[in-house]
């Protein structure tokens, strides 16, 4: 039930496992990270507490990349295993989702996807968005471009984050009806589903509105509605006591 996601220059790794850490209060089933590294993805994904995450990562290290994004999972569609843990990428691999919230029309993405020759490898609502992002990537090699094309596709309500290995220094997100904030630093950003994830690094955020994409690169941000019209962007200072 929480989501971080980071492009900058430190350890993606270590900024979104201390996120969701940040987030463990919201309640959650299974936990799990993908980084941009070495020209790829590398994800990491396990059932129950981020502990769990953290043993297997220790066990089998991810490559150190500067681009990354997280996930806790409350479970809707498919029980909490490893394999129904988030990310999910596509049949490539080089395309990392992330999602809070349901996908209403999963079913008819799913079987129309299956026609076109993908393969579904988990019980989710969710997978079907990596596999869709990764044709409309492919068509227009812009990943917030390809977030609205699938995000106009979608019924229900979400909050999506998604990396490609073809964009690296890029994490995109999109909200519908389920929140999503974004933190701007000095030469990193920072999305994630409460600010309490990123106010150890920045104070300045941004709400992201309804039906909104948010592009993150390390000099900036740029959110537009889902029909790429620019969007007006909502940027505010978080004033709470952080030692808590
Ligand atoms: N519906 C998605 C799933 O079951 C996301 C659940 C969530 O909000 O964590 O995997």
């Amino acid at each position: 039930c929480g989501i971080v996601g980071y492009v900058g220059s430190q350890s993606a790794l270590d900024v979104v496992v201390a996120g969701l850490k940040r987030l463990e209060y919201r309640g959650y089933d299974s936990a799990g990270v993908a980084v941009l590294a070495d020209g790829g993805t590398a994800a990491a994904k396990k059932a129950g507490k981020l502990a769990n995450l953290e043993k297997e990562l220790a066990e089998r290290p991810l490559p150190a990349g500067s681009t990354g994004i997280g996930h806790t999972r409350w479970a809707t569609h498919g029980p909490p295993t490893d394999a129904n843990a988030h990310p999910h990428l596509d049949n490539t691999g080089r395309v990392a989702v992330v999602h809070n919230g349901i996908i209403e029309n999963f079913a008819a993405l799913r079987a129309e996807l299956a026609e076109r020759g993908h393969a579904l490898t988990s019980e989710t609502d969710t997978e079907v968005v990596a596999h869709l992002l990764a044709e409309e990537f492919s068509a227009c090699a812009d990943l917030a471009e390809a977030m609205r094309l699938v995000c106009r596709r979608l019924e229900g309500a979400f909050t999506l984050v998604a990396a490609h290995a073809d964009a690296p220094d890029v994490v995109v997100g999109a909200r519908r009806n389920s929140p999503l904030v974004v933190g701007v630093g000095e030469g990193e950003a920072f999305l994630a589903s409460d600010v309490a994830a990123f106010i150890a690094h920045t104070r300045s955020a941004i709400e992201l509105g309804q039906d909104q994409v948010v592009e993150l690169r390390r000099d900036g941000v740029h959110v537009t509605g889902f029909d790429g019209l620019p969007a007006e962007v909502r940027s505010y200072h978080v004033d709470w006591d952080v030692s808590a």
